[in-house]
């Protein structure tokens, strides 16, 4: 079957937007069991994201860039700089990661229960 770019560019882009929200919601304290099923799930996709050579290109990008899990800070960091390796060599611009903030709301209305926000 043809390559269709307008569908890969729409399941890329919600996929970022699902990544970069569990990346927002991630816990400010993760356990290690938290830190285990990100990077779990994170080699999982690397497998199983549906774009074959997108996969394959990502998991070179995570064999250089192994996911950080220290905490929501570092977790959302580092997806942030991976999303822009796959930026540059599409030729997008690049994200300025520090602006990242609160671009990420999942609007579930639960936000981080038992914690300050
Ligand atoms: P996207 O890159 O989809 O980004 C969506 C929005 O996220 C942007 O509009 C911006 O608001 C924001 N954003 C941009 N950069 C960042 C960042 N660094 N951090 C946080 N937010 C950001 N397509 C291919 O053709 N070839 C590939 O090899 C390929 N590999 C991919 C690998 C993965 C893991 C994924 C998830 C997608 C891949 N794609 C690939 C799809 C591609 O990355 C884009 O999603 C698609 O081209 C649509 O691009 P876009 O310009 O709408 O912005």
């Amino acid at each position: 079957k043809l390559e269709n770019a307008t569908l890969k560019a729409e399941l890329g882009r919600a996929t970022w937007k699902f990544l970069h929200t569990m990346a927002a919601r991630f816990p400010e304290k993760p356990t290690e069991n938290d830190r285990l099923a990100l990077k779990s799930f994170i080699g999982l996709f690397g497998r199983l994201y549906p774009c074959g050579d997108c996969a394959e290109h990502f998991r070179k990008v995570l064999a250089k860039n192994p996911p950080q899990t220290y905490d929501r800070n570092a977790v959302a960091g580092w997806l942030c700089y991976v999303h822009n390796i796959v930026n540059k060599r599409l030729k997008k611009p690049e994200f300025d990661c520090n602006k990242i903030g609160d671009f990420y709301d999942c609007g579930c209305g639960d936000e981080d229960k038992g914690k300050e926000k």
